[in-house]
Parts: structure tokens; sequence; C-alpha cells
């Protein structure tokens, strides 16, 4: 049977060289190619799937926390019954981490279902949104879903010009959407600028401040984004428990805001839009502090290993604070297939705007030498 594909991707084996090259459509505006499920690279190359390293979709290599999976081994007994539709035990364990109200959150199916809901709320057709170059493919597909209008603004040093996207705001524009570290950049922007521009947004444009990286900062490099909430009513900030909690596969992350701008968005949302083994599993899991301060330390120590391994290589490569770092490789389509016969997988960018380079997510040591190793023999070095 063939495993679900990503939600990234809704095309079976996307060629990714004609694939981003259909005239007609902008490269954004589609849906990204899938880091291929390690079975069916497994069949295509003919390599033992134990054997295959992906390193593609920014996933935690530790797995999900001890405490998540004994959650979910409960809740299989319950799994006859729908769903808690209001999410109280999940919403109680992120109010009582986070020091917000229970009708500040909405949870979604995943960060992205979030992200829509907000965009469904907050624009409509003759609207329009804003967003970076380089940014999350989800923000033009969910600002195209709504009929509205996206505005990508040229990036600063691979990263938001923030003064550039104040001034692209128009009397129609809805939303703007921010990815705090970005992905697939990595790049971080201070909680100084990001302040002075939620203070220089009109109050009816919503800023959406995705932080699914969040997790993976220093203590002093994250923004106080959630003490922020009361001063900034336009502000919807999103967070996901599928990076450093590991559980992408449940498919759960939250949105926060006041009340009112929550209400709007839970409004549009399906009642039973996170399932009962993602709910309990993420309480567990935001209750797991050991395996979130092991995620962190994995990912450190990969970073470093990976930075040394570039250095190594003469490559050069976009300075990251997430869990995945872009590195120039050239002909990065040549060097990606190259890759890919060799049983590891990582992702081509040049569908955002990234030509020559992959970005590649930090695995565990093993998976990194791995990477790096036929990296090495991918540009005959
Ligand atoms: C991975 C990622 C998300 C999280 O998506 P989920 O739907 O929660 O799995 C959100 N935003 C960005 C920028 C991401 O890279």
């Amino acid at each position: 049977m063939r495993r679900q594909r990503k939600p990234e991707s809704s095309l079976p084996r996307p060629n990714y060289e004609t694939h981003r090259q259909r005239p007609g459509v902008h490269p954004r505006h589609r849906p990204l190619p899938a880091g291929q499920t390690d079975l069916e690279l497994a069949r295509e190359m003919g390599l033992n799937e134990s054997d295959i390293v992906k390193l593609a979709s920014n996933e935690n290599p530790l797995g999900i926390s001890p405490k998540a999976r004994a959650a979910i081994e409960r809740e299989l007994n319950d799994l006859a019954l729908y769903p808690d539709g209001n999410g109280f035990a999940l919403k109680m364990a992120i109010a009582g981490k986070l020091g917000v109200a229970l009708n500040q959150i909405v949870l979604g199916n995943g960060s992205n279902d979030v992200l829509e809901l907000a965009a469904r709320a907050f624009l409509k057709p003759g609207a329009s949104a804003i967003y970076a170059q380089h940014a999350l493919a989800v923000y033009p597909l969910a600002t195209q879903a709504v009929g509205a209008t996206g505005i990508e603004v040229p990036a600063r040093d691979y990263g938001h010009d923030l003064d550039a996207m104040l001034a692209a705001i128009r009397d129609d524009t809805g939303m703007v959407f921010i990815a705090n570290p970005n992905n697939p950049t990595g790049t971080l922007l201070s909680a100084a600028a990001l302040h002075a521009f939620l203070g220089a947004v009109p109050e009816h444009v919503a800023v959406v401040l995705d932080e699914a990286y969040g997790e993976f900062l220093e203590p002093g490099d994250r923004a106080p984004s959630v003490a922020w909430l009361a001063e900034f009513p336009n502000l919807i900030v999103t967070r996901t428990f599928s990076k450093a909690y590991g559980l992408a596969g449940l498919r759960v992350g939250y949105a926060l805001a006041q009340a009112d701008m929550a209400d709007l968005i839970n409004r549009v949302r399906q009642p039973f839009n996170v399932n009962s083994l993602a709910l309990t599993a993420a309480a567990a899991a935001l209750d797991d502090a050991a395996f979130l301060a092991r995620s962190k330390q994995v990912n450190d120590a990969g970073m470093a290993q990976l930075i040394e391994g570039f250095k190594a290589l003469g490559l050069a490569w976009i300075p990251s604070w997430g869990n995945f770092v872009c590195v120039q490789v050239g002909d990065a389509a040549a060097v990606f297939q190259t890759l890919l016969r060799n049983g590891v997988i990582v992702r081509p960018v040049a569908n955002y705007g990234l030509h020559g380079y992959l970005r590649v997510s930090i695995g565990l040591p093993e998976q990194n030498a791995r990477f790096l190793s036929a990296l090495q023999g991918a540009l005959g070095k």
C-alpha cells in the first residue's frame, strides 16, 4: 500500500525540473515537490529502505517524545469516540505553559490548517496579502485559495525586508505573513525589528507571526511574541508540534491571538479539525521538557557538524536559526539527483527562488555524516 504523501505535495512523482518551469503559473503558487517516501525511493533506487537518509522535511530525527507515545497508547482505547471539538485538555496545557486564556487559542490540523483558517477569516477576493520572497509556499497558496492577491516582497539578505513589507501595505491589504525563523532560508529577525514593524502596521492588517522553529532558538533570540498579544490586537502567533516536538505525522499546531481575533478564526474551523491522538500527544509533548531540550541539543550539534563539513568542502551556506540549512552547491538539480542515487534525500529549493541551493534538515550525527560524504562525492571533491 502506498503511504500517504506529505501535505506539501499533491503531485505524483514530481519532476523537479519541468514541474517548476511550467509556463503561465508562478512557481510559488504550485504545490511543492514532496520528499519522496523512503519506501518509494528505496524501490526506485534498488536500495534497502533502512539505508535511506531523509533530510528533506525538517522532521525531528529523534522521533516522538516517550510521553507523547504513552499518551497515544492510552488514547487508542477511545478511538471510537469523536475528539473533543474544543480541545480543552490541550488548550489548558498551552494556556498553562504560555499564560494565555483559553479563548485566545485556535487549534489546527497542523499549523498549515491554522494559516489557512486565518487567511479565510481575514482575506477575501479583492484583498491582498503580503509575504516575503523565499517564504513558505503555504502563504501564497492560502492567499490564492481565498481568491486574494499575493504581494511578494523581495528579500533582504535572504530574509524579510520589513521596511519594504511595510511600504507594500495597501488599503486592500488584509494580512502579512512573517516566519521567524524563516523557512527555507533559516533567517531570523530581531525582536526589536519585529516590534517596531508591529507598531507601524495599520490595525486593520492582521500580522501572522509563524514561529514553527521558535523552540530551536536560544532563549535570548526569542521574541516575546506572546506578551505582544496584549499590545497588538492584529497579531496572530502560530506554532506547531511538527518540528521540535516531533509530531509532524499527527498534524497539530495552534494560533494565539486576542480573544476577538481567535474567535473569528475559530468560527471558520471544522468542529473536529484536530484528531484525538494529536490532541493527547501534543498535550503530553508540551509537558516533556527533557525531549524538547534533547531536540535542541541534537539540532545545535548537527548544525555545527554540517557547517564544519561545508567549510571543509569550501561551500557557502545561509546562516540558519532553524533545524535545516541551505547550502550553495552549484548545479543543485544535478547534485540533488546524485544524492538521491546515494540514498540521501534533501530538498531542492529552486522553486523558492533559491537557485544553486539545496536545503538539508539537521539529522542525527551519523545521518549528517552520510549526507556530507554523499555531498562530497556528488561534488567530485
Ligand atoms: C514546517 C512549518 C510549519 C509547520 O507546518 P505544520 O502544518 O504545523 O506541520 C509552519 N510554518 C513553517 C514556516 C514551517 O516551515
